[in-house]
């Protein structure tokens, strides 16, 4: 890691990635039940509110997918990548597993789990059936495939977005094997042209910054992420913001666009940036 340099994660693996088609399997065993549980005992004439219970679990095993990849340490994307497929098709799998293990008997759910020919059969036998309804109404056998591949995309789509921003906004110091904390908001300076703010910074040359006086509409926003054991992986990004008028009391700033993100910094420029903050803090 250089100063000046634009941080990517390093792509290593890391052995504790072999921990995480378990964990996932486990984690779409449980969320897979949850929903087929939910649409098998919800009476179809309801079942229009089914797309946002679809899409909810969806999120849920995509923020699991984010939240395992990171805890075990993985920083090469095409592996995050790969995980989002993964953990779709494991959701979608259970989802079905679990669906037909209630309409056949739960005897048969281990039968069920480790046979997908088994698991594929029983979904086509499903879709011949006539009193699949929705609102009253029988769905004809094309309809039925239709909402079946909606959903499977929303499953694998999903998921896959969870794995492909797993590490979005996270920084991992090589040196200490651990993330880096990020201190969000860390200094408001005052806003100036963007294209110099960029090229400025990216020198390291922080004479033409001030920190932003309370209340002040436009600014720039600093983050910083920093290693909280060596100290020497530091990245920061700064985005334009705008204060927000619609929100009274805390009057938040509204983010605006990302003009340097995540450029690595020396620890001298990070003191630099630290003492223009303490002034801030002290005014
Ligand atoms: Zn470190």
């Amino acid at each position: 890691m250089d100063a000046g340099d634009t941080y990517w994660p390093s792509g290593r693996v890391g052995f504790q990635a072999v921990l995480f088609p378990p964990s996932m399997f486990g984690v779409a065993l449980l969320l897979g039940s949850i929903y087929s549980g939910i649409t098998f005992i919800v009476p179809r004439s309801v079942a229009t509110f089914l797309p946002f219970v679809t899409v909810t679990v969806a999120s849920f095993a995509a923020s699991f997918t984010m939240g395992l990849l990171r805890s075990f340490n993985v920083r090469n994307a095409t592996f995050c990548f790969v995980a989002g497929i993964y953990a779709g098709i494991c959701l979608l799998y259970i989802s079905w597993v679990t669906f037909l293990a209630l309409e056949h008997g739960l005897p048969r759910y281990l039968d069920l789990l480790t046979d997908p020919g088994l698991v594929w059969e029983g979904v086509v036998s499903v879709s011949e059936e006539t009193r699949f309804e929705i609102i009253g109404l029988s769905l004809p056998a094309w309809l039925r495939w239709g909402i079946w591949t909606l959903e499977a995309l929303t499953f694998v789509g999903v998921c896959t977005g969870g794995g492909w921003f797993a590490l979005d906004g996270h920084v991992y110091c090589e040196d200490c094997d651990r993330w880096a904390e990020k201190t969000e908001d860390f200094l408001k300076l005052t806003a100036i042209d963007p294209d110099e703010a960029a090229s400025a910074f990216k020198r390291g040359e922080f004479r033409g910054f001030e920190r932003a006086n309370e209340g002040e509409r436009e600014i720039l926003r600093l983050d910083i992420w920093k290693c909280a054991v060596c100290e020497n992986t530091i990245v920061a990004s700064l985005r334009t913001a705008e204060l927000d008028e619609s929100d009274e009391g805390e009057q938040p700033y509204g983010v605006g666009d990302l003009i340097v993100c995540d450029l690595i910094i020396s620890p001298r420029d990070f003191a630099r940036l630290s003492s223009l903050r303490r002034e801030s803090q002290g005014a």
